[in-house]
């Protein structure tokens, strides 16, 4: 089977370290198996986005010599295909309607435990949850290409369309992963505990799962994580090498010194060539 990857940035910010290093280990993974590499951008949560984030992610990852195969994929492209899917798991049994507020579920404890699911009711307002109780084994663990085997919570019920109208990331990510026939996720290990729920759903709907590799989370000297939403500082389009050996050698890669003065181009192939999983460090997080 060709192997197929994906990088898939949401445009909430512009490319930092941290999602530099998802979209090059993500592209060594693919391209050191003679496979594919897609770029999705999740763009299904418009308060969140930021106006040109997308096309400054994907300008940066041309400067960066990171070049997707095929089409690019906007996830605000798909939500007739998502909403078709919806319906299908709302008639047959596999999601239910649920009014509970996030006030009530924190009252409960922070955990919804599962009291709209024999309500019956309506779409109105209300959100749409899945219903995990149609699995025969709640799906618990995973196995991670990295970390080895992975327990997680059992999961509840959780949103598959959000009350307000907008499609929960669990929900678009496997469909559009589905749809692209990828083979494997590489992705930062912040989304670790969300892979038994995405995992849920590949069972529910009867389609073979992908494996997975959490790569550390860069952090910063005060423990912080990088993120979109922590207004990460952008990476640099200038030192774009430099910034590449960077990467490589946050993922234990071991660039020489003097491959910070070619191009993009020759890094990316040297790295290719010398890509190995098993130097990668095996945690959830790392200074730099
Ligand atoms: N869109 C998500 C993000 O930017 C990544 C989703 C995934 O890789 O599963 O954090």
């Amino acid at each position: 089977m060709k192997y197929i990857g994906r990088f898939a940035p949401s445009p909430s910010g512009p490319l930092h370290f941290g999602s530099l290093v998802t979209a090059v280990a993500s592209y060594l993974q693919a391209k050191s198996k003679n496979g594919l590499w897609h770029v999705r951008i999740e763009d299904i949560d418009p308060p969140r986005e930021f106006n040109g984030a997308a096309e400054d992610i994907l300008n940066t990852l041309l400067t960066y010599q990171l070049q997707w195969d095929g089409e690019l994929v906007y996830q605000s492209q798909q939500t007739k295909r998502y909403q078709r899917i919806l319906n299908y798991l709302q008639e047959n049994d596999f999601s239910y309607y649920c009014q509970c507020t996030r006030k009530i579920i924190k009252q409960q404890g922070g955990f919804y435990l599962g009291g709209c699911k024999n309500k019956h009711l309506l779409k109105n307002n209300n959100a749409q949850r899945i219903n995990l109780s149609r699995l025969d084994i709640a799906i618990d663990h995973f196995h991670d290409q990295l970390h080895g085997r992975i327990n997680t919570p059992i999961n509840d019920d959780f949103i598959i369309k959000r009350k307000d109208g907008l499609y929960a990331y669990n929900l678009a990510v496997v469909l559009d992963d589905i749809n692209q026939n990828i083979t494997e996720i590489v992705r930062g290990a912040d989304l670790i505990e969300t892979t038994t729920k995405q995992l849920s759903l590949y069972k529910i709907l009867d389609k073979p799962a992908p494996t997975y590799l959490h790569l550390p989370l860069v952090i910063t000297a005060s423990g912080k994580k990088l993120s979109k939403q922590n207004k990460a500082q952008a990476i640099s389009k200038i030192n774009a090498p430099e910034t590449l050996c960077r990467a490589l050698t946050f993922l234990g890669q071991n660039p020489p010194q003097s491959l910070s003065s070619k191009s993009c181009l020759k890094i990316l192939h040297w790295a290719v060539i010398h890509w190995n999983l098993n130097k990668i460090p095996k945690k959830n997080e790392i200074q730099s």
